[in-house]
Formats: structure tokens, C-alpha cells, sequence
């Protein structure tokens, strides 16, 4: 999973300003910051290519090297790419950052849940709770998503650990900056204020706090995977009860306006009078979001369809009964397959990715449903071969959205790597400083 940090700067990707020198320690940080990027998107270097590709003079790039070291930030060893074993460089460094933890915590229709990544890219804390969101409301699911902060945070800490923040994922419209959801049909929250929420239960020991919505999340989070690949354009489509699919074109993540571009689940694509939680009828996903799924492949009093049960557990029980050819299960996913080829296929045809990634359910089902549904798609897309799209599956379970938020967490190291080295206290325990992304949040 190393690879997953590199390819790809997630910061520049999502709302990226460069850094600009202003004074010596300015120019310090923007360096640290320069050969810490270097080294994730380009992989391990010897100190002397670290010096070639930078610019800067070998002297500066052995200081540089050995503040990040000390920092615990990089780590001698690796194999430089594009180098063979012939000869000897100098001994290679790779960014390390162990014990450097960014988290990423999604609310959805009927969980929460939290995961935390190191700079690594190794999973450290994963954790995922049901909750009837819409219910519960938001005091109550800011309460578990707090609560799952704390632990995240206490057992992260007890083993040696820094926390650089926290990315809140949510559905619908977010205000970044103000920190606040302006509308999710789906849960319900018009005009919530779910970081000063969020931070008012974390208290003083809080890291520090974004918001942004959950498909373009788990759209960052495929795109770094997919980094590797030289991919620049894809789609992500969130398989959740409402769908809507977060967008990269060109290497840039597309918000729109107000935040609403990728809304998708509410366009009326295939003939329904299903009623949608946005009030009106026969939206997209009404036809392939979740209830439409469990819907189709159960009865109400069917266990896959109490939502106080895991909703990996009641997934993965549906797709032992399709594996079985469970006929009602196997009808049910073939009516989500023709529901979701035209909404695929309108997406190829407007953006023309190189990747349409399906996750969520979708991806829980996907050998039920790729090759009908990729069928459909290249018979509907007017370019020849779909436009050199390919759709695939998402490898990240439910969990992608969550990693797409601890990915924008960690970045915040990438861009002022001093922030975490300056000792071995967690961030929030220091002051932050003025220029850091959480501007324009309430105290
Ligand atoms: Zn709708």
C-alpha cells in the first residue's frame, strides 16, 4: 500500500495554493516540503538525485534530509526506481512518518465510521458503527462520530503516535471553509454546523478539522490508487442508499460552483415514480441506490434489511446468496445493472474518464454486475470502445471514502512538514499556525 501516497499531491489536487517563500524559515518549509513530495510521488532517492532533481545544493539537501530523519519523517532504505542494482549512489531515503496519523471519518445514511492512515499508507485504526443518521440527527451522530475520534486518537497516542487532523466526510453540499453541511437529502441536514460541532466535543485536544463531501473523498482516494497509472481522468461512483459520483478531470477535482457538481442521483434517467429523500420523483437513485437493492432482493423482515445489523455483514450475506444463484437476489441485481448502464454511460459520454470506479454496493457485487453492465454501456456511449473508458471495482470496501479523508488529512504534512517535527507532541497540542487549511472555521 506504500504506493498509494505517491503519483499524485493530493493537497494540489483538492484546493491547493503554493507555498511562498517570505523568509528563511518560510524558504525552510517550502524545502522540507519540496523533498518530501519529491520523495512520495518519485519514490526513494539518494540524497545526490534528491539534489539533481530539486535544484538545491547537496549540502542544503543533507541538511534538509537530516531534519526530516530526526523528524521521523523519512527513512534510509528502498530501491530507487528506474535504477539498477549496478553502482551505488549514496544510500537511498524514503518518506516514513510511521507514527504520523491523519483520520478520515464518514457519516452516512446508516453508519459512521473512522479510519486512520499513517504516511505510509498502512491502515492504523479502523472502526465502523451503525446508525440510523437521519433519526439520530446531528448532535447525536456528531456525539459517535466524536466518540469515535476520541478512541481513534487515545489508542493512536498510547502507542507513540501524532494525529495531523481529521477530514469529516459527509453526503450532499458542504461549505468547506465555513465547515458546515448545506443540504444532504439523505440524512436529512440543511445548514449544519458540523465542525464547530465536532470540535466543541473534541475540546482543546482536537486536531485539526476539514469537511468535504463523501464521493469526491472516495474519488481522491481512487485516483492516488490509480495514480501509478498515469490515470488524470475518472469518475467515481459511490454506491451508498443515495448515489452520486465524485469527479477528476485532468488531474483536478471537480466541485463546481456551489459544491454540487457529481450530484447525479437526482437526474431522472430511467423511467420511475419511486419518491426520492430529495421530495421529488423517480431520481437515478431511487432505481440503484441501496433500499432500491435490498428492496428488490428481500422481504422487509429478511435479516439483510434490519439496519441494526453491520451493513458489511448483510452485503456480504447477499452476495453468498448471489454467488449461490439465489434467483430473487441474482433478478434483483440484474435490475440494478440496467438501472445503472444509462447513468454510466451518460457520465462516459459527458466527461469521457479513462476510469469509471464503482463502489459502495456496487462494488460488493461486481462480478454480478460488470460485464452486463459494461455491455450496456459500450452499446449506449456513442465514442467507439466507450471512449477507451474502462469501468472497474473499487477495492476499497466501504472504506474508501473514510481513506479519501485521512489521504487529505495526512497532506497537510506534505505542505509544512516543520508542523509535526517541531516535537514529539501531538499537533494539537501545539499552537497552529495561522496559515494552516483550517481558515475561516468557527473557534
Ligand atoms: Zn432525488
Amino acid at each position: 500500500m506504500k504506493q498509494a501516497l505517491r503519483g499524485v499531491g493530493v493537497r494540489e489536487l483538492a484546493m491547493a495554493r503554493p507555498t511562498v517563500a517570505r523568509d528563511r524559515s518560510a524558504s525552510r518549509r517550502a524545502n522540507l516540503s519540496m523533498v518530501l513530495r519529491l520523495l512520495r510521488d518519485e519514490g526513494a532517492r539518494s540524497r545526490a538525485r534528491i539534489a539533481e532533481a530539486t535544484g538545491l545544493p547537496k549540502a542544503t539537501v543533507s541538511h534538509l534530509i537530516a531534519e526530516l530523519l530526526d523528524g521521523g519523517l523519512v527513512g534510509d532504505g528502498g530501491v530507487e526506481r528506474g535504477r539498477g542494482a549496478v553502482g551505488r549512489p549514496g544510500q537511498p531515503v524514503e518518506v516514513d512518518g510511521r507514527a504520523v496519523h491523519g483520520l478520515g471519518a464518514e457519516i452516512n445514511v446508516d453508519y459512521v465510521g473512522l479510519l486512520a492512515l499513517n504516511l505510509r499508507g498502512e491502515v492504523t485504526f479502523e472502526r465502523r458503527r451503525q446508525l440510523d443518521v437521519r433519526a439520530a440527527g446531528p448532535e447525536a451522530t456528531l456525539d459517535a462520530v466524536a466518540c469515535l475520534t476520541d478512541d481513534a486518537m487515545a489508542a493512536l497516542r498510547d502507542a507513540g503516535g501524532r494525529v495531523v487532523g481529521l477530514t469529516l466526510a459527509t453526503p450532499g453540499a458542504v461549505d468547506m471553509d465555513a465547515g458546515v453541511v448545506k443540504y444532504a437529502s439523505n440524512i436529512g441536514w440543511r445548514d449544519v454546523q458540523a465542525l464547530a460541532g465536532l470540535r466543541r466535543r473534541l475540546g482543546p485536544g482536537a486536531p485539526q478539522l476539514h469537511l468535504e463531501n463523501d464521493a469526491k473523498l472516495g474519488a481522491l482516494a481512487e485516483y492516488v490508487l490509480a495514480g501509478a497509472d498515469n490515470v488524470r481522468d475518472l469518475v467515481y461512483v459511490t454506491g451508498q442508499t443515495g448515489v452520486g459520483v465524485g469527479i477528476i478531470a485532468g488531474g483536478q477535482l471537480v466541485r463546481g460552483t456551489g459544491g454540487y457538481a457529481g450530484e447525479v442521483g437526482h437526474l431522472r434517467l430511467v423511467p420511475s415514480d419511486e419518491l426520492c429523500a430529495c421530495g421529488r420523483r423517480g431520481c437515478w437513485e431511487t432505481t440503484v441506490g441501496r433500499d432500491a437493492l435490498l428492496h428488490h432482493a428481500a422481504d422487509p423482515t429478511d435479516p439483510v434489511r434490519d439496519p441494526m445489523i453491520d451493513l458489511g455483514q448483510r452485503l456480504a450475506e447477499l452476495r453468498n446468496r448471489a454467488h449461490a444463484g439465489d434467483p430473487r437476489t441474482v433478478a434483483a441485481l440484474r435490475r440494478i445493472a440496467d438501472h445503472l448502464a444509462p447513468g454510466l454511460a451518460l457520465l462516459a459520454d459527458i466527461l469521457n474518464p479513462r476510469l469509471l470506479v464503482l463502489g459502495g454496493h456496487f462494488a460488493y457485487f461486481g462480478e454480478h454486475l460488470i460485464d452486463a453492465v459494461t455491455a450496456q454501456v459500450h452499446e449506449l456511449v456513442m465514442a467507439p470502445d466507450a471512449g477507451g473508458c474502462e469501468i472497474v471495482l473499487s477495492q476499497l470496501g466501504l472504506a474508501g471514502t473514510a481513506r479519501g479523508g485521512a489521504l487529505l488529512s495526512l497532506d497537510a504534512v506534505y505542505q509544512d512538514p516543520t508542523a509535526v517535527m517541531a516535537g514529539a507532541q501531538g499537533l494539537s497540542d501545539t499552537p497552529r499556525p495561522s496559515t494552516t487549511r483550517a481558515q475561516g472555521q468557527p473557534a
